[in-house]
């Protein structure tokens, strides 16, 4: 796919690893004309640019002052209506919960073609990075997504952990600080405090670090291990599938 002028691509990077793009975003990248990027992205994919390309980071860095989404989704439609090709660059897949969708309306609704290039999401990714499936025939036939957070870092009330304390793989994104709560609202809920749990951070990166426990200790194995975002939990007992000690 060759990048047309004035077309917005909403492109997912995967999850950490420079070569976990697609062929698509890659090639994407070192032909277009603008390159929009969020925080999380693997830097190294930016040397693939055209050397005349205007590359610009608008990710938002929790705690300091952001581009709002208005701001970005501006900015976006700004290059495309002077008839540039843009990417949008977005870690893991620009869908989930990648403020994507909010990214492709905008364009639609200024008559921008909008084109999504899926990534390998995070969500997916890093249990897999220690060999955790999210699926397994008889133990976990489906797999939730949730992240737990509002805008302003509370706990999300209207999440359903009743409903959620029965899904067979539960993963958990931007959860890290509530992780506590999240935890004992399932125990509560009726999720067996045994089951296997694991939270991965920085997964497919060098700074990729994880630990194992379950459900009910899981929290303050994090807090213990000084694990930090981004990072995904997993409850599941697939999560003890693997043998996490072979070499
Ligand atoms: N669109 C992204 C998710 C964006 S929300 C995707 O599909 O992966 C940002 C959250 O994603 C982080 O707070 C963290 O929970 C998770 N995340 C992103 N990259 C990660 C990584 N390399 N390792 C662990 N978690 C990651």
């Amino acid at each position: 796919m060759n990048p047309q002028p004035g077309t917005v691509y909403l492109v997912g990077t995967g999850p950490g690893a420079p070569d976990l793009i697609t062929l698509r975003g890659l090639n994407l990248i070192k032909q277009s004309d603008v390159i929009l990027h969020d925080r999380l992205i693997p830097t190294e994919l930016l040397n693939h640019a055209r050397p005349d390309a205007i590359i610009t980071n608008i990710g938002k860095t929790p705690n300091q002052p952001s581009p709002t989404q208005g701001d970005i989704n501006a900015l976006i439609l700004e290059h495309a209506h002077a008839n540039r090709s843009v990417v949008r660059l977005k870690g893991g897949d620009p869908f989930v919960f990648g403020r994507g969708g909010e990214e492709m309306l905008a364009c639609q609704t200024a008559n921008i073609p909008c084109i999504i290039v899926p990534g390998v999401t995070s969500a997916i990714a890093a249990p897999a990075s220690i060999n955790v499936p999210v699926t397994h025939r008889q133990i976990a036939r489906s797999f939730t997504v949730i992240t737990a957070t509002t805008r302003d870092g509370q706990l999300d009330e209207n999440l359903d952990f009743t409903a959620l304390a029965k899904i067979d793989t539960l993963i958990i994104l931007m959860g890290t600080h509530n992780l506590a709560e999240i935890t004992t609202r399932l125990i509560t809920a009726g999720r067996n405090p045994q089951t296997p749990a694991a939270c991965i951070a920085s997964a497919t990166t060098l700074h990729q670090r994880h630990v194992i426990a379950t459900l009910e200790t899981i929290a303050t194995a994090v807090d213990n291990a000084n694990i930090h975002p981004p990072a995904v939990t997993i409850i599941s007992p697939t999560v003890t599938l693997p043998d996490h000690h072979a070499p």
